[in-house]
């Protein structure tokens, strides 16, 4: 199973679900919410070769730690992956919308000038601002939009742009999140759950949880659970091929 985009260090007890995880040989993208959370993060799962790290610097502190993009810029030699990154528009956060895109576009002006690398992103209430900032920075690699909440128009965009989805119970259990996840090209999607943040059943969503949102999938592809998952697999594999 795959879970492109989980926040292990943030559950309260991160050695223990990540016991789990390594038991289940579970594949795991680990994403930070702040560059000073990376070394702490990374050493979680530094026996884990299944379990990968990325530097990000989550649209919702943009405001708070903005002068971490310099540490941001330290770091990025060290990582493969980056995110949680990208522009949050919802109400609480829009007043912040300046700072947020400043970040957001040092980000990856830095990522590109570093070669570019397979980057998880934030673009709720935002998906037209973060495919702009997207498009003027073509080489800073392939961009996965995790969670998408989008219209139709702006997944089409998303998808000539060459973005990769990963989606999760949550989005999975609504129609419009169905409807959307069925134009999506199959062999650009990936599962995550966007843990602890995400809740299933009033409660903090754990990787293997992702496990339902290869079964919701499997109904949207119309597959069995288990042809999902060989797709699911070759789609992971794909993507680190084209990790430079
Ligand atoms: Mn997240």
């Amino acid at each position: 199973m795959i879970d492109m985009h989980c926040h292990l260090d943030l559950y309260k007890d991160p050695q223990k679900v990540i016991l789990q995880c390594k038991e289940q040989n579970f594949y795991i993208l680990s994403v930070t919410t702040t560059p000073k959370a990376w070394h702490g993060t990374k050493a979680l799962a530094q026996d884990c070769e299944r379990i990968r790290t990325s530097l990000g610097l989550h649209p919702q502190l943009a405001h708070e730690r903005y002068h971490e993009v310099d540490l941001f810029d330290e770091l990025i030699s060290q990582a493969k992956y980056v995110g949680e990154i990208g522009l949050d528009g919802s109400k609480e956060y829009t007043q912040y919308q300046d700072v947020q895109t400043r970040v957001f576009n040092h980000i990856l002006s830095t990522v590109e000038k570093s070669g570019g690398r397979i980057m998880s992103i934030h673009s709720r209430g935002a998906v037209d601002l973060v495919l702009d900032c997207l498009a003027n920075y073509q080489d800073a690699g392939i961009p996965i939009l995790h969670w998408f909440t989008g219209t139709k128009t702006q997944l089409k965009r998303a998808i000539s742009m060459g973005c990769w989805f990963s989606v999760g119970p949550a989005m999975l259990a609504t129609e419009k999140g169905k409807s959307l996840v069925k134009k999506m090209p199959n062999d650009r999607v990936l599962t995550e759950t966007d843990g602890p943040f995400a809740k299933l059943n009033r409660k903090s969503i754990m990787p293997w949880d992702v496990q339902k949102a290869t079964f919701q999938l499997s109904e949207v592809w119309q597959l069995k659970p288990e042809q999902t998952d060989v797709v699911l697999i070759s789609n992971l594999k794909n993507l680190l091929r084209k990790n430079m």
